[in-house]
C-alpha cells in the first residue's frame, strides 16, 4: 500500500467487479440503441477505461474537460478546456464521472449534453458521496457509496497526485498538514 494511505475503502477486484455489473448493465439497457460515453477529465479516466472493457454492444467513447471556477459568489461558472468532438444528436449519451459529491457538476454537464438534442442523457459514477450533496441528483448508474470522507485513487486526486492508485483509498491526515 502507498504509505500516504490510511486505508483503503474499495480494492482494486471490487473495482473490477463493480465495473464489470455496471458494464454488463449498461450493455442490456442500451442494445440495439446508438450509446456515446463521456468521460470528464481527468478524474473519469481510469474507471471509463475499465467500465467499457465491459460494455458488449457498439460504443462511441469521447471525453470533457472542464473545471469550475468559484468567483466571490456563490456561483459557479464552468470553465471549458476541452470539448468532445461527437455529434450526440439522436443518440443516447451517458456522462462518467469518478463520484459525485454536491452534485453540481452532474447537474452542470447533464443540462449541458442535453441541450445538443441527444436522446437522452444518463449519469454514471464509481463513486457517490450523497452526505456531500448540496443540489438534488440522483445517478443511475453508481458503482458504490462512500461516506463523506476525502478519498483518493483510480482517477480521483489529491493536489493532481495519487490518480495512480489500483484503489480507492483516504489519505493520512499528516499528508494534507504538509
Ligand atoms: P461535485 O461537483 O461536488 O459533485 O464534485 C465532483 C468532483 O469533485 C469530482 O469529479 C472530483 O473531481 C471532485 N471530488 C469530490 N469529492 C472528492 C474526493 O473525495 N476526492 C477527490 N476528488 C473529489
Ligand atoms: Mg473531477
Amino acid at each position: 500500500m502507498n504509505k500516504d494511505i490510511e486505508k483503503i475503502l474499495v480494492s482494486k477486484e471490487q473495482i473490477e467487479e463493480i465495473c464489470k455489473l455496471l458494464g454488463e448493465k449498461i450493455s442490456k439497457d442500451y442494445e440495439g440503441k446508438e450509446l456515446v460515453v463521456i468521460g470528464l477529465m481527468k478524474g473519469a479516466l481510469p474507471f471509463m477505461m475499465e467500465l467499457i472493457k465491459y460494455i458488449t454492444i457498439p460504443v462511441q467513447i469521447d471525453f470533457m474537460h472542464v473545471s469550475s471556477y468559484h468567483g466571490g459568489t456563490s456561483s459557479t461558472e464552468l470553465i471549458f478546456k476541452k470539448d468532445i468532438e461527437t455529434q450526440v444528436s439522436g443518440k443516447h449519451v451517458i456522462i462518467v464521472d469518478d463520484i459525485i459529491d454536491t452534485g453540481r457538476t452532474a447537474v452542470k454537464m447533464v443540462e449541458l449534453l442535453q441541450m445538443r438534442n441527444p436522446l437522452s442523457v444518463e449519469f454514471a459514477a464509481l463513486l457517490d458521496k450523497p452526505e456531500g450533496r448540496q443540489v438534488p441528483f440522483t445517478a443511475k448508474y453508481i458503482g458504490t457509496l462512500v461516506p463523506k470522507e476525502f478519498v483518493v485513487g483510480f482517477g480521483l486526486d489529491y493536489d493532481e497526485y495519487y490518480r495512480n492508485l489500483p484503489y480507492i483509498g483516504v489519505l493520512k491526515p499528516e499528508v494534507y498538514n504538509k
